[in-house]
């Protein structure tokens, strides 16, 4: 008999995410192995949350799980399994297939039905296409502001000869025998715990449910071929280095049917020689003359197409680091920006002219060692000797 995930957790068909979760926080407390629980039940509850919990999962167990109801009903009315059947009798009707269950992997089976949405482990019915990784270099400029790229790629498209049918124009495509069309065969097998049913993918068609009379000529019956592609992919401004762009359906093509795979564009970012960036935050460190610093200064800073105005205020200290808000990196989702951040360095003139020392001096005279200067100078003494 199979395992009810639903009865398992102790909740309805119809449950809410919030209420498995809850269910499921509530049996596994009870029977983990820890508080003296028995093992087997804690798997059991286990694997009843990873499949309901798991959206896609969940729909394909409540499909796969009616077969079972069906299945069951039938061996209570006297089916009694696949070993029961007179030759050409077929219980399950038109769509009746029985395959000796030896031949197949239960692995496989359990794979295409919970298996992820690319890739899976079954060879057969429709397949997505692979998903394609490329990374594009951008300016740090682009990355602030956003851009467009055209890529080239060779990829798997749908064969243009057959429009991705697999046929060749002009001929036939027929129902598929086997499962008349269905692409899906039921097969029985009578184990010790009882009649077994499973619906497969039917092995002739591979899911298709219909068949290509002759083959097209361009891609074999695949219904793909490799050729070059041109997209353009928009890249966001305020994308950071390494962040990835989901490009969905521009992989490669799907089989029989399957969707297109994804295209995931990372994003390398180039460095700029002024500016950083820290989150959303343009940090840069400006030099300025002592002049400026002392006697304060109106700043109009060039940050990339706009200019920026700061005001130094006199007696500003180097390293001191002024905010400008709203004028950084703006946020990928929402239209807020992060703020510039300046710091200044006070530049010491290296090189003075014969008329720039004497003014110099002139001050010294007439200031003498600022006043803050000698308390600073006062506690650098104090702390060296004591
Ligand atoms: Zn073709
Ligand atoms: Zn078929």
């Amino acid at each position: 008999m199979a395992k009810d995930y639903y009865d398992i957790l102790g909740v309805s068909r119809e449950s809410s995410d919030d209420e498995i979760k809850k269910a499921y926080r509530k049996a596994a407390h009870e029977h983990h192995p820890d508080r003296g629980g028995e093992e087997a039940k804690f798997k059991e509850v286990s694997e009843a949350y990873q499949v309901l919990s798991d959206k896609q999962k969940r729909s394909q167990y409540d499909q796969f799980g009616a077969t079972f109801d069906q299945a069951q009903a039938g061996g209570a009315s006297g089916y009694g399994g696949a070993d029961g059947f007179a030759d050409g009798q077929n219980p399950f009707g038109q769509q009746g297939f029985n395959v000796n269950m030896e031949d197949i992997d239960l692995g496989d089976i359990f794979g295409s039905f919970f298996g992820g949405r690319r890739r899976a482990a079954s060879p057969t019915g429709p397949i997505t296409g692979d998903d394609i990784s490329v990374a594009v270099d951008i300016s740090f400029k682009d990355s602030v502001f956003g851009t467009e790229r055209e890529l080239e790629l060779y990829k798997r498209v749908k064969c243009s000869h057959c429009k991705g049918n697999g046929a060749e124009p002009k001929t036939k495509i027929t129902t598929c025998a086997t499962c008349s069309g269905s692409g899906q065969v039921r097969q029985s097998r009578q184990t010790m715990l009882g009649a077994f049913t499973q619906v497969i993918t039917c092995p002739t068609c591979k899911g298709e449910g219909k068949k290509a009379e002759k083959p097209c000529g361009q891609c074999g019956g695949d219904g793909r071929t490799k050729d070059n592609r041109k997209i353009k992919v928009k890249i966001p401004a305020g994308i950071a280095n390494g962040q990835t762009i989901e490009v969905s359906g521009q992989g490669e093509a799907g089989l029989r049917g399957g969707s297109a795979g994804n295209l995931y564009v990372t994003v390398q970012v180039g460095e700029h020689e002024v500016f950083k960036r820290d989150g959303y935050d343009l940090k840069c460190e400006i030099p300025i003359s002592f002049t400026q610093a002392a006697l304060g200064d109106k700043l109009n800073l060039q940050v990339f197409d706009d200019r920026v105005k700061v005001e130094l205020p006199a007696g500003t200290q180097t390293g001191k680091t002024f905010r400008i808000h709203n004028n950084g990196v703006p946020h990928l989702q929402g239209s807020s920006k992060g703020d510039l951040l300046v710091e200044v360095k006070v530049i010491t003139p290296g090189k003075l002219s014969g008329r720039e020392k004497e003014l110099l001096k002139s001050l010294v005279e007439e200031k003498g060692e600022s006043a803050e200067v000698r308390k600073d100078k006062k506690g650098f003494w104090d702390k060296l000797f004591t």
